[in-house]
């Protein structure tokens, strides 16, 4: 016998993983033997497998006590080693009896199926019915007599009684019994040692779970998102395949229990592919595996929206196929990738490797093709926890490279931003050094204009001094005298001071041309030129050639009694000169006219040069050689 068998927790999900290797194996019902009683004392063990007692009846269709009570001896067949794997199965009738000849003893029979949907219990003393207790997933978890993951019946047995238990079974997924009558010290040990294996596993899936979590929050990395769904839903899977779920997350609601197997595994698998789809690069490195993925992805999550509303033994075939037709695509994707070099891929084909061989010792285990010494949910699980941390390995790998390749990606643009701010600093440089030199060369260049400037300006200046000079006797000429006439004239009336204007002319020159000739002429008007600025001293006073042989002065601030005298002075200085001219002396005399006063009006200066030229013409007449002026008040020569 395969005492080992006993010990399954036998479930939907080993179901489903295994189901293809268990299809094959056919169901054998054992001989018909009329049902022995187990025989109970002090001495017995303390932990009694079931199994050789347990009888199944083949009615599948007896639904009361009553009518299984009244079905002939040959319909009870005691259960065969290799235990039938069923899926679907209601009516299922188990009996077996326990007999205890002279003791007193306390016991509890235990089913170690947490998901089994219904187990009535019909329990006998002596052929009396004493007590019918109902469990099962379908009922809220409070309602088992004892609160356990597994199906627990407590029995008081005393000397000289027969128990006889009837358990009718139904169930969507598979029936497994494993019965065992437990001393209750035993089992708490049991229990203890169970729930820490199952507390490490959950809690181990659970820190992953929470550190991806929060990797993904931190990073918001999709593929650490994806992987966190992925342990969330196998932490869940684990939990409620250890009855963890039931008793803790949901024991309100049966319902959940039912159709938590057929939710979670599809969505589990749809967590998984796109975490594959993410860590395997297929983006990159394979479009079309991506897009199998990607469509096998589509099709789980379909799933799990589906399958609570299909026939529930359909929905566990279908799921089993798409485990495994999944499994071995990734499989096969991994390895295509691992062998194609990709940097990843090694490591997750061995983690799926891990759960591969995990999954197919279980199913060896199950089909009793290998005997271990062992829960065959132990491989499966092994597996499954190392799947779990190899796959946490891939990622923490692949957001290094991710991390080092973001790394070398801003080292890159921090080189080209280095680069180009030096270009660009070269280039301000060069800009510089540029419009530094083009301001040195406009510099360059204003200078010269500058200095072309004041070099035209002197010229200018020196042209129109030149155009204020006569040429022949180096006094101011006749457009001076009259620019000049005028500026005094309006000082002479903005200051009030009076100003004198004296008219020269030369006396009978016509003869000295003559006589002497015309060079001798300009001599003589030279001469008495250079005669003239001699005399006339003050800085303001102005000597002019008027025209011909005639010399015009203005004489600024000077009274009549100054220009007189500075005319006399003139006229004598004249008279006494000795003009030397080709050998011949030249005598000579001047005819002075004055005129004098204080400027009143715009065109006074004119009139004052009329009276000048009015008092010439007088000192001509008056026999030449004279000086006359013309008085203001008496307006009279
Ligand atoms: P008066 O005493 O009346 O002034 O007699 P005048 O001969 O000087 O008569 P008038 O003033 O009419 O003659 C001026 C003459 O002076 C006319 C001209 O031949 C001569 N003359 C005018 N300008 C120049 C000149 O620049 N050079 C020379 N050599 N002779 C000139
Ligand atoms: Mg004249
Ligand atoms: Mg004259």
């Amino acid at each position: 016998m395969n005492r080992y068998l006993q010990q399954l927790s036998q479930s939907h999900f080993s179901v489903i993983i295994g189901l293809f290797l268990l299809l094959i194996s056919q169901s054998s019902w054992a001989e018909t033997l009329s049902p022995t009683p187990l025989r109970l004392t002090s001495d017995s063990i303390t932990k009694i497998e079931l199994q050789d007692w347990v009888y199944a009846n083949q009615n599948n269709d007896i639904e009361t006590l009553s009518g299984l009570l009244q079905q002939p001896e040959n319909t009870w067949k005691k259960l065969s080693t290799d235990q039938p794997y069923q899926i679907g199965i209601k009516n299922y009738w188990v009996s077996f009896s326990i007999f205890t000849p002279k003791d007193y003893l306390s016991r509890i029979i235990a089913l170690d199926n947490p998901l089994l949907d219904s187990v009535k219990i019909y329990h006998l003393i002596n052929g009396e019915l004493v007590s019918t207790e109902i469990m099962g997933d379908t009922l809220p978890f409070k309602q088992r007599p004892l609160q356990s993951n597994i199906f627990l019946y407590p029995v008081n047995f005393e000397p000289g009684d027969t128990h006889t238990f009837y358990i009718k079974i139904d169930n969507k997924g598979s029936i497994s019994l494993p019965l065992v009558l437990w001393s209750s010290n035993d089992l708490t040990q049991l229990t203890e040692t169970k729930n820490l294996f199952s507390g490490m596993q959950i809690g181990l899936l659970l820190a992953i779970c929470l550190f991806s979590l929060f990797i993904a929050l931190a990073s918001a990395s999709y593929s650490y998102s994806y992987y966190c769904g992925y342990v969330l839903g196998l932490t869940i899977l684990t939990a409620t395949i250890h009855g963890v779920s039931f008793r803790y997350l949901w024991p309100q609601w049966p319902i959940v229990q039912q159709y938590i197997f057929i939710i979670i595994i599809p969505l589990t698998l749809g967590f998984s592919l796109m975490f594959t789809e993410k860590v395997l690069q297929l983006k990159y490195h394979n479009l079309k595996m991506l897009r199998i993925c990607r469509i096998m992805a589509v099709i789980s999550f379909g799933l799990t929206i589906i399958m609570p509303f299909m026939n529930y033994s359909s929905a566990l075939y279908i799921l089993a196929f798409v485990v495994l037709t999944i499994s071995t695509i990734l499989m096969a994707f991994s390895l295509i990738q691992a062998f194609s070099g990709q940097r990843n891929a090694p490591l997750y084909a061995i983690g799926r490797m891990g759960l591969m061989i995990g999954c197919i010792i279980t199913g060896l285990i199950y089909l009793g093709l290998i005997t271990v010494d062992l829960s065959p949910l132990i491989p499966i699980m092994i597996g499954l926890t190392f799947e779990v941390i190899t796959m946490a390995a891939v990622l923490a790998l692949r957001y290094n490279d991710e991390r080092k390749a973001k790394f070398e990606f801003q080292k890159q643009t921090l080189e080209q931003a280095q680069k180009l701010r030096e270009t660009r600093e070269e280039a301000l440089r060069n800009e510089a050094e540029n419009s530094e030199k083009l301001e040195q060369m406009v510099q360059e260049r204003t200078l010269e204009l500058e200095i072309t400037l004041r070099e035209l300006n002197d010229v200018n200046q020196k042209l129109t001094e030149q155009n204020t000079i006569d040429s022949l006797t180096g006094v101011k000429n006749r457009s001076a005298f009259d620019r000049r006439l005028i500026a005094e004239g309006r000082i002479s009336r903005r200051q009030q001071t009076p100003m004198s204007l004296l008219m020269l002319d030369i006396d009978k020159f016509k003869n000295i041309n003559d006589q002497y000739g015309h060079l001798s002429g300009d001599h003589t008007i030279k001469t008495i030129a250079n005669t003239l600025s001699e005399y006339v001293k003050r800085p303001t006073d102005l000597v002019s050639r008027f025209g011909g042989e005639e010399f015009a002065i203005i004489l600024p601030c000077t009274d009549i009694e100054g220009a007189l005298l500075v005319a006399e002075q003139i006229r004598q200085a004249i008279s006494e000169l000795v003009i030397v001219h080709n050998e011949h002396t030249i005598p000579v005399t001047v005819s002075i006219g004055i005129s004098e006063t204080i400027i009143d009006s715009d065109e006074h200066p004119m009139l004052l040069l009329e009276q000048a030229d009015k008092a010439l013409y007088q000192a001509k007449r008056g026999g030449r050689n004279k000086v006359c002026y013309y008085s203001l008040e008496t307006e009279q020569i």
